[in-house]
């Protein structure tokens, strides 16, 4: 008996997932199409959500702050690493691609901290939309370009 409720569990569970791979692509648009619906639904929820947990969240975050900032570091890294996949993955002048050096460089010479400024994740976007806007440069030839423009901490100095 019990051998039969194992099996059926497996199957079950084996089921599921086939189901979720199946309609994982229809399950996300559907998620995404209700997020969108229902934005200021969500936001009150959450906002409700943490006036009510305030004090419980806070004592987490606390707890978890090392690790938190830990993952925050690694999400940046990641998504420092897709952007520069995706403008090329080396520098455009010299074709140098250790990503430890490379930067992602503004066109126009205005990107200075946009990184930061914006967060990595808008950033990303950002740079999805504009990639004409961006490029990758390593240190080197970054900051030959800044001297060659005479940028200097990012901003172009006006003559
Ligand atoms: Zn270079």
């Amino acid at each position: 008996m019990i051998n039969i409720v194992i099996k059926l569990n497996r199957n079950k569970k084996e089921y599921l997932k086939q189901y979720y791979l199946q309609h994982k692509e229809k399950q996300i648009q559907l998620n995404k199409k209700y997020r969108e619906q229902h934005k200021e639904q969500i936001k009150e929820y959450h906002k409700k959500y943490y006036r009510e947990h305030k004090e419980k969240i806070n004592e987490y975050y606390k707890e978890h702050k090392e690790q938190h900032k830990k993952s925050q570091k690694r999400y940046v890294l990641k998504t420092r690493l897709n952007i520069i996949e995706f403008l090329g993955g080396k520098c455009i002048y010299c074709g140098f691609s250790d990503y430890r050096a490379l930067q992602i460089d503004h066109i126009n010479g205005h990107g200075c901290n946009e990184f930061a400024r914006l967060g990595a994740r808008k950033f990303y976007k950002k740079v999805k939309e504009h990639p004409e806007l961006y490029q990758l440069l390593c240190a080197n030839c970054n900051w030959i370009k800044r001297y060659e423009n005479k940028e200097v901490g990012g901003r172009k100095i006006e003559k």
